[in-house]
């Protein structure tokens, strides 16, 4: 087996420091290094400036047998990134012939460019060109002093595919391993607890490993294996997940989603049922977030929302009297509520939510209580929360969607609905 390379991705741009613009290359690239088996160590940010771009090319050099850069390639002078990496590995910057007639023709069709674009195809020499079908700036990679070296263009709509379409074919052929990993998703236990359940394992394990991830309002363990081909990686995942799943029983809502109403809308499909959303502190997320997944009109008729109590009496027929008596945050409201909207909408199924998203209290209730509520035909469900005080409105807000999309959930599956 060849020897892992450690990776050291090296972004230049100064809008990346100040905040301006989200570091989404380095993302990107990651992503797809470990698809190949490819390790990243580091992630550097360094502004357009020569000396401080060769001092983090010298550290990683150091640390590094693959330093991919992104940004710098194209004809402005802040674009340093080729002249400092030639310099640094004792280069020459050479005019390449084709990259040349192709920026003329360029300039000769008149899209726009300026004579220094020519600058663009200066590259160092010997290098493995990396033509640009989605821009301008070529990329480029080659070998030095033991290193291997890719350098890409800034715009991701650029960066992104010539790494997938040139750089990777490049690197492949120094690594013969691929990591493939799988996410159990779970809702309704914390990051804490899974962490807890399978700490013991996951000191112990190497290959595959297990990780867990806290997402805002719910969880994923991640488990990831290394081998020579996809076929072994897999096989050596998935007695674990298998176990993992177990473990964690009916909080587990898919494998590889990446929110639980994905797993609703593969239920209702499955089912070929139909829901509709009566939400109050929610103002609609609900059916924001389902219709979000494409092919949602299938399954979901509408919504109300029905933010003050008038709305609540006249559009779901909540009566004025229990909304006296209970307030709107109430068990009794979130059941009419969802028994209102299933009947005016005629579905299958229907969720509610009514409650306190803060950050100012009704006097009555702590900020965080929130009632769910499922009526499906001759039977309503009504869960109650208390997320705390100290929760953020836009939390309090997606995880009462996150309880109601995870009532449906285990309705159709056959799970108790109430509890969690
Ligand atoms: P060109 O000059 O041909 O556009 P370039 O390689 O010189 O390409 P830069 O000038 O460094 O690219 O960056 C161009 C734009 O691309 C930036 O203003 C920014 O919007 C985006 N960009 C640059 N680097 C990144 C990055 N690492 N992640 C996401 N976007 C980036």
């Amino acid at each position: 087996m060849k020897k892992a390379f450690d990776t050291e991705i090296l972004s230049v741009g100064t809008e990346l420091l100040l905040g301006r613009v989200t570091n989404t290359d380095a993302r990107d690239i990651s992503e797809m290094l470990s698809k190949i088996g490819i390790n990243v160590k580091y992630h550097t940010v360094v502004g357009d400036n020569p000396e401080r771009l060769r001092a983090c090319v010298e550290i990683a050099k150091q640390r590094a047998d693959i330093i991919v850069t992104t940004g710098g390639l194209g004809p402005t002078c802040d674009d340093l990134t080729k002249q400092v990496l030639a310099e640094s590995f004792g280069l020459r910057l050479v005019k390449n012939e084709d990259e040349d007639r192709g920026l003329f023709e360029y300039i000769r069709t008149g899209r726009g460019l300026t004579p220094n674009v020519h600058q663009q195809a200066l590259l160092p020499e010997g290098c493995t060109v990396f033509h640009n079908l989605w821009g301008t700036a070529p990329g480029c990679a080659f070998e030095a002093e033991g290193k291997f070296v890719v350098m890409l263009p800034g715009p991701p709509k650029e960066c992104v595919p010539m790494f997938a379409a040139c750089a990777v074919p490049w690197l492949k052929k120094l690594s013969d391993e691929v990591i493939v990993s799988h996410s159990v998703c779970v809702f309704g236990i914390g990051e804490s607890a899974v962490d807890d359940l399978f700490a013991d394992e996951m000191n112990r394990m190497t290959n595959p490993t297990m990780a867990p991830y806290a997402k805002e309002c719910d969880c994923l363990l991640q488990i990831t294996a290394k081998a020579e081909s996809e076929e072994k990686a897999e096989a050596m995942i998935a007695p674990v997940m298998a176990h993992v799943k177990e473990r964690l029983g009916d909080y587990v809502y898919g494998t590889d989603l990446s929110c639980v109403e994905e797993a609703v809308m593969a239920l209702l499909k499955e089912k070929n049922l139909s829901f509709a959303a009566a939400e109050s502190c929610t103002g609609g997320d609900i059916a924001r977030r389902f219709t979000e997944l494409p092919g949602a009109s299938a399954f979901f008729k509408g919504g109300v929302v029905s933010y003050v109590n008038e709305v609540k009496e006249s559009m779901l027929g909540v009566d004025a009297a229990v909304l006296a008596e209970k307030t709107a945050v109430s068990r009794e409201v979130a059941a009419a509520m969802a028994e209102g909207v299933r009947a005016r909408l005629k579905t299958d199924m229907a969720v509610s939510v009514t409650g306190l998203a803060g950050p100012d209290g009704d006097g009555v209730h702590e900020v965080g209580t929130v009632f769910i509520g499922l009526a499906v035909e001759g039977q309503t469900f009504v869960r109650e929360t208390h997320m705390g005080r100290n929760r953020t409105r836009s939390f309090i807000r997606r995880m009462a969607g996150n309880h109601a999309f995870d009532m449906m959930r285990r309705w159709m599956s056959g799970l108790p609905v109430e509890d969690r």
